[in-house]
């Protein structure tokens, strides 16, 4: 199972989307939520869009492997997914916040964490500003919890700063790879287990300090991000 969060504008849905296309047997969990879809979204394909009252059922049920406020919409991921996805052999894609991330990896362990981040502040900034679906008043808000939620990306076994989208791409390539290599017992080109290792967490230490700096963290404030309600 790999866990991908990241500040929303990070690139996180476009790396995914790449992902998917390059590498074969990944599933992606499609989440629940009471949110309302937004744009195409549709039904079963991005989400499975329900009440707040059949997420309550759901939840009081044990359905969820992990759930998680965000923004004022609750989110889960089903069991069943994960049930269905080792069945077919597959490897499961979740996305999900740093929350539920954490819910996740204390239930099973063996997940890989992956955590994306743009290169600085301004560029999340322009993404959101870009991507042309928020209003400011909503970029701002996604700002800020964006300091709240990279503050978590030491819980997390890889990091990708997502600065060129090629070379980000992949890097997360790899990191798949890699572990699905190691998992598997299987050998992999040292060339991709090479550009893994770059992505660790703990070897990312340096290249981190920038990014934390321009979202106004050092590295004794990391860490936090999952406490937030
Ligand atoms: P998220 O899913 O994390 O909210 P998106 O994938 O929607 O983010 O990306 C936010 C915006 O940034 C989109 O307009 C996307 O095309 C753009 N983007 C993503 N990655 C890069 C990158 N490496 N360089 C430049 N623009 C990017
Ligand atoms: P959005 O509403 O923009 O699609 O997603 C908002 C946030 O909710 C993102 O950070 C996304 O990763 C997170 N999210 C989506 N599905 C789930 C889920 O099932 N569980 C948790 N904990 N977070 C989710």
């Amino acid at each position: 199972m790999f866990i991908i969060s990241a500040p929303s504008g990070s690139g996180k849905t476009t790396l995914v989307r790449e992902l998917f296309s390059l590498v074969p047997g990944l599933e992606f969990s499609i989440s629940y939520t009471t949110r309302a879809p937004r744009g195409s979204e549709q039904n079963g394909r991005d989400y499975f869009f329900v009440s707040p009252a059949e997420f309550e059922r759901m939840l009081a049920a044990g359905a969820f492997l992990e759930h998680a406020c965000v923004f004022g919409n609750y989110y889960g991921t089903a069991w069943s997914f994960l049930e269905d996805a080792r069945r077919r052999g597959r490897d499961l894609v979740l996305d999900i916040d740093v929350q539920g991330a954490a819910q996740v990896r204390e239930r099973l362990p063996e997940a890989v964490s992956i955590f994306i981040v743009p290169p600085d502040r301004d560029t999340l900034a322009w993404r959101l500003k870009s991507r042309g679906e928020d209003r400011p008043e909503v970029i701002a808000q996604r700002l800020g919890d964006a300091s709240r939620e990279i503050a978590a990306y030491n819980r997390y076994g890889y990091v990708i700063i997502n600065d060129r989208l090629d070379e980000s791409v992949e890097k997360l390539e790899a990191v798949v790879l890699s572990e699905r290599a190691r998992a598997r017992g299987l050998a992999l080109e040292p060339r991709w287990a090479a550009l893994a290792e770059t992505c660790r967490q703990q070897n990312a230490a340096a290249r981190l300090a920038p990014v934390l700096r321009s979202f106004g963290l050092t590295a004794e404030e990391t860490g936090r991000g999952e406490t937030r309600s």
